[in-house]
């Protein structure tokens, strides 16, 4: 093959990106070498026969067109699988689905439960019928959201894929992401429809490659309607889990099935991400939503109040409305503390006594703190508080270091450069490099994977007393 053949393949590469959706190109033509060009034939490789099929069935009229207009010539034009490329991959996979490490534990896994969350009968997490579409206050904090979302319900894989959401923690994106699945299940009964949250699509897949049950792990993502996964932040740092979600993606992108995410932030600000992950989750609609102004607030209230047939003066809602302003799980929250009060008292409550007992945005949640994670690390690993934060490069107090920045990563929401400053003002990649050397042990040692679930069960119970 000389320049001249190559640089034709490049400038028809080159109009086809210009004139197709940035993401149908990445996908089915980007990835297309040219093996050859002969007399009147043209041969190109593809990664997989699966990228092949997709741009036969796709683009291959138009890059015949495309051929003819740039060299005068009509020309056949042949795929085929890259050998090479494809074997590659296979091995590859075969390396990260690799059996269990020893067949002892893996009889005591499939008596492991995942924890959590209301489950179907078919172990998946059911959708939450009283999250809908109508029982969700739209309004200008979360308008492109509520629209976006409405859209991908009546045309699913059509108006936006995938779908992006992110805000911070309870303005309604789990909602959101159950309101798409309730529509989707009411209106269109042909395919299914899975709604995870990426923690547990990750606890899935460790459990799926120890009991050697990839394959029926694979279907139940891969081939559904509309792909619903919740808290993709989970997945930061997690490589083997992101690799998994990556062809998850590919397939059902290219198989044009709906995928929603949601996450506490936007994609380009993950900072151990996989990248060609966050390009595809850029590719459709990202949309965020802000905190609720004070009337939709007060709304919010009155609807929740309404549902749960609630009788309550609006002058209590818009007190209640003014004392939260950031997070409306909370709002709901104060809502039916004060109906309890008002039912003791015997519905008659004055608002002096309302204001009295709500607490103060400040301290409405107690968050889980770095602090209580390393009080019970240390305690468990019978090592010195301060050794945890300390410079000790000693082996044991390192490792115990390590579980703690990872549990820290895991169970708060730290960023790495905020855990680095809270643990002896270490930088975000030492952080990071603890979190990961960890994550891999969890999913790779049965019997560690065990401990670490025991330390969290610890935490929290420590952090709720
Ligand atoms: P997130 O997933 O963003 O943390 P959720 O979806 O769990 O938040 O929302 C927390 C609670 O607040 C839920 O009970 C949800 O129904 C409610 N909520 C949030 N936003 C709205 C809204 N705009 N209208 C009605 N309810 C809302
Ligand atoms: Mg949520």
């Amino acid at each position: 093959m000389n320049d001249r053949t190559t640089s034709l393949w490049q400038r028809i590469k080159k109009r086809l990106r210009e004139e197709l959706p940035e993401a149908s190109f990445e996908t089915w033509v980007g990835n297309l070498e040219l093996a050859n060009l002969q007399g009147g034939k043209i041969e190109l490789t593809a990664p997989s026969g699966f990228i092949k099929r997709g741009f036969e069935e796709r683009y291959l009229e138009l890059t015949k067109q495309k051929i003819e207009n740039l060299s005068g010539q009509e020309k056949e034009v042949v795929v085929k699988v890259s050998r090479k490329l494809s074997s590659e991959r296979e091995s590859q996979r075969d390396q990260f689905y690799s059996p269990p490490v020893s067949s002892d534990f893996s009889k005591k896994d499939q008596n492991s439960q995942i924890p959590e969350t209301e489950t179907s009968n078919d172990g998946q997490i059911a959708l939450n019928k009283e999250y809908t579409f109508s029982s969700f206050v739209s309004s200008k904090s979360n308008q492109l959201a509520t629209a976006a979302s409405k859209a991908v319900s009546e045309s699913p894989a059509e108006a936006y894929n995938p779908l992006f959401i992110y805000s911070k923690v309870g303005l309604g994106k789990t909602h959101l992401l159950h309101a798409i699945g309730n529509y989707l299940q009411q209106h269109d009964c042909t395919g299914k429809i899975v709604y995870t949250t990426s923690e547990r699509f990750a606890i899935e897949m460790i459990q799926a490659i120890r009991q050697n049950k990839t394959e029926e792990f694979r279907e139940r993502y891969r081939l559904v309607q509309a792909f619903l996964l919740d808290d993709v932040q989970f997945l930061e740092n997690k490589e083997g889990t992101q690799e998994e979600l990556f062809h998850t993606f590919n397939e059902l992108y290219g198989n044009t099935k709906q995928i929603v995410l949601t996450s506490d932030r936007p994609p380009q600000e993950f900072s151990d991400l996989q990248d060609r992950l966050v390009s595809r989750f850029r590719w459709g609609l990202v949309a965020d939503i802000q905190p609720p102004n004070f009337e939709t607030r007060v709304a919010i209230l009155r609807k929740k109040a309404m549902q749960k047939g609630l009788e309550i003066d609006d002058k209590v809602l818009e007190l209640i409305a003014t004392r939260i302003s950031t997070n409306v799980r909370a709002l709901e929250g104060a809502l039916i503390k004060a109906v309890a009060h008002a039912n003791l008292a015997n519905g008659k409550l004055t608002l002096r006594e309302i204001q009295d007992f709500l607490p103060e945005e400040s301290n409405q949640e107690k968050k889980l703190t770095v602090a209580t994670i390393n009080k019970v690390v240390a305690g468990k690993y019978n090592v010195k508080l301060e050794d945890i934060t300390g410079k000790s490069r000693k082996k044991e107090i390192a490792r115990v270091r390590h579980i703690a920045i990872y549990l820290a990563r895991e169970m708060t929401d730290n960023s790495f450069p905020a855990l680095g400053k809270k643990f002896g003002n270490r930088d975000h990649s030492t952080v990071m490099h603890s979190h990961k050397k960890i994550n891999r042990m969890v999913e790779e040692t049965p019997l560690f994977y065990e401990e670490i679930k025991e330390l969290k069960e610890e935490i929290k119970s420590n952090h709720q007393n």
